[in-house]
């Protein structure tokens, strides 16, 4: 199977912005026995911005252009010496790719990123993707990483998109504010009634919320590709995600049925 996991600056840093060594030391496990076991990975990583916050030492996210890409040049180091430090433990190869909207837009540029892609993969490694935060302007960017998370899906024809996050899955209310809130299981389609239930987003360092994970799911359902939203926390829920056990929220990929019925 051919497997994307998006994670989010939520799991892999502390709201300090330093590392959370814990989270990050059992996901590379967990996605190592994966590749292990025979699927393919590919790593959709946030954090760069949120870890150059952390290693700057700044008081908080940023909120201007120059010093967010300043945070994302120093933290997008950090996160890949970290990936490859502990992959490598496992015997793993880590490629980096940094992309941009425009990048994706452009048939050529697109093609180019497939091809890459096709042939890392052949190649055994392990690609770990991220928006090029320090040259990505409004103008260009895709802005958050659900989104790429499930531009990558599509782009790569992947199996399944998971995306690592602060919350369960998608509820019927938000559970912060609602103790009834229930959590959903599955999601056929992505109906109006199903993206009128998208809250805020959770924590100060993230980007996105449920509004862009439901917009992910939209996407890569419509290619046939299933999509699970699970807790961050437990990467080693990834093993039943993966054989298709009821985790978190799973959003249905399209079925084309040939069949004589
Ligand atoms: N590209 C951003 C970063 O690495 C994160 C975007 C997102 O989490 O959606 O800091």
């Amino acid at each position: 199977m051919r497997i994307v996991v998006k994670v989010g600056t939520s799991t892999l840093a502390h709201p300090t912005g330093r590392l959370n060594i814990r989270h990050v030391e059992e996901l590379v496990k967990v996605l190592s026995d994966l590749k292990n076991a025979g699927h393919e990975v590919i790593l959709v990583s946030s954090g760069a911005i949120g870890m150059g916050v952390g290693k700057l030492n700044l008081p908080g996210k940023p909120s201007d252009m120059p010093t967010k890409q300043a945070a994302a040049a120093v933290g997008q180091c950090e996160l890949m010496y970290t990936y490859d430090k502990l992959f490598s433990q496992y015997n793993h190869t880590v490629a980096q790719i940094l992309l941009t909207g425009d990048d994706v837009d452009h048939e050529d540029r697109r093609r180019n990123f497939e091809n890459t892609m096709a042939r890392l993969l052949e190649l055994g490694a392990l690609p770990v993707i991220n928006e090029n935060d320090t040259v990505a302007t409004a103008e260009i960017k895709v802005g958050d990483n659900d989104t790429l998370g499930a531009i990558v899906a599509c782009s790569v024809g992947a199996d399944l998109l998971v995306l690592l996050s602060d919350i369960e899955g998608l509820y019927t209310a938000d559970p912060r504010k609602d103790p009834d809130a229930r959590l959903i299981p599955t999601v056929g389609a992505v109906t109006p009634e199903i993206e009128a239930l998208a809250g805020g987003k959770g924590s100060d360092l993230a980007t996105g919320g449920m509004e862009t994970k439901l917009r992910a799911a939209k996407m890569v359902t419509e290619r046939g590709c299933d999509m699970v939203i699970t807790n961050g926390q437990h990467p080693e829920r990834l093993y039943d995600i993966a054989e298709g056990k009821a985790v978190g929220t799973r959003f249905l990929g399209v079925r084309t049925w040939i069949g004589n019925g």
